[in-house]
């Protein structure tokens, strides 16, 4: 029998990659979201504008359906999640605490929550050559403000609804997520995304600003690794978090340069040292993916970033082109 599917959030980056990652294994599709996909028309069988922070919404968008998929969430790069706390926090409550309940009200089999490397403590991630983090590691807890305080509620509130019977939770926690159909500009944009686009942007030559000195490290995650990683550990039999992400190590301005050497330019890197860089290192440590999922994200940085340079450039040019024909 067909497997149905609610891919909650399904109008953003991961949820639309997802979206056609399900379709093309054989599901039928609900995606739902305040918005459509930005760049690219959706895969789903049937694709709803919903405001998920309310009850009714949330039953009835997991109405029908076997799996949840619960990617939607107010979020954005580090300016964003350092600016807006309380918004933050009070949608992103709102929206967990209720599609657990429809989930639960409708007897859906299966629930994934997307969760986030932010749930780790800022006292682990101290130094740029920090050591990957395990994810026993989350507590004593002191997350990320806002942001990441309400990721490792949401994950409890994911265990209790388990434990009690009332639905079968899964949790990753994403680590630094990136890709081709990812938002490059308008303030959300993470820092992959952001660095490909001011290197397009830029002359040969010339320079680009660089948010912090540079050396703050973290391990990023193709969005194609990201997707097949949430299948697996949907269909997998473990209940606790598990981290889902690359452990390849670079700094800001490493990252920096292997954009530039992607797009065969040279580039000087002008730090701005007044603006949000997060915490100053952070990696995953896939031990316990391994051993629960045998498969950890494969794809190299290098290939990665090629795919999502290669985009952001064909988007700008293709804006360029518009604004100079107007
Ligand atoms: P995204 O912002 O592109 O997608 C989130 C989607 O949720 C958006 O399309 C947004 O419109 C939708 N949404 C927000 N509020 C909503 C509401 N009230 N009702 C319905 N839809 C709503 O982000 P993404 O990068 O695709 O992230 C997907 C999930 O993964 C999120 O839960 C995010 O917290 C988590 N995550 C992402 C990363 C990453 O690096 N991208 C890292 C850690 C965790």
């Amino acid at each position: 029998m067909t497997q149905r599917a609610l891919v909650a959030g399904a109008g953003g980056f991961i949820g639309h990659h997802l979206v056609r990652y399900l379709k093309a294994e054989g599901y039928w599709v609900r995606g739902v979201d305040l918005k459509e996909p930005e760049y690219e028309t959706t895969d789903a069988d049937d694709f709803t504008i919903m405001d998920l922070r309310g009850p009714e919404a949330c039953l009835a968008a997991t109405a029908g359906v076997d799996e949840v998929y619960q990617l939607a969430a107010d979020m954005g790069g580090i300016g964003y999640i350092t600016k807006f706390h309380a918004d933050i926090a009070r949608n992103n409550v709102l929206i967990n605490a209720n599609m657990l309940e429809g989930a639960h009200r409708n007897d859906v089999h299966r629930y994934f929550f997307s969760s986030s490397a932010c749930v780790y403590p800022m006292y682990r991630q101290t130094a740029p050559e920090v050591e990957p983090l395990r994810e026993s590691d989350a507590f004593p807890a002191d997350p990320e403000e806002g942001y990441g305080w309400e990721k490792l509620y949401a994950e409890k509130l994911c265990r209790y609804y388990a434990d009690e019977g009332k639905v079968d939770t899964r949790v990753a926690r994403f680590h630094n997520i990136y890709g081709p159909l990812g938002t490059y500009d308008g303030g959300r944009e993470k820092a992959p995304a952001a660095i490909c686009r001011k290197v397009v942007l830029a002359p040969n030559g010339g320079s680009i600003d660089v948010w912090g000195d540079g050396s703050q490290t973290r391990s990023f995650t193709y969005v194609d690794d990201c997707v097949e990683g949430i299948h697996r550990i949907a269909r997998s039999d473990h209940r606790a978090p598990l981290n889902l992400g690359s452990d390849t190590l670079v700094s800001v301005d490493g990252l920096v340069d292997l954009v530039c050497s992607i797009a065969g330019k040279r580039l000087t890197k002008e730090h701005e040292l007044d603006r949000p860089q997060g915490v100053r290192g952070r990696n995953s440590d896939n031990t316990l993916a391994m051993r629960v999922l045998g498969w950890t994200p494969s794809t190299t940085l290098e290939d990665g970033l090629t795919h999502t340079y290669r985009w952001i450039r064909s988007e700008l040019e293709t804006k360029q082109a518009v604004v100079r024909t107007a």
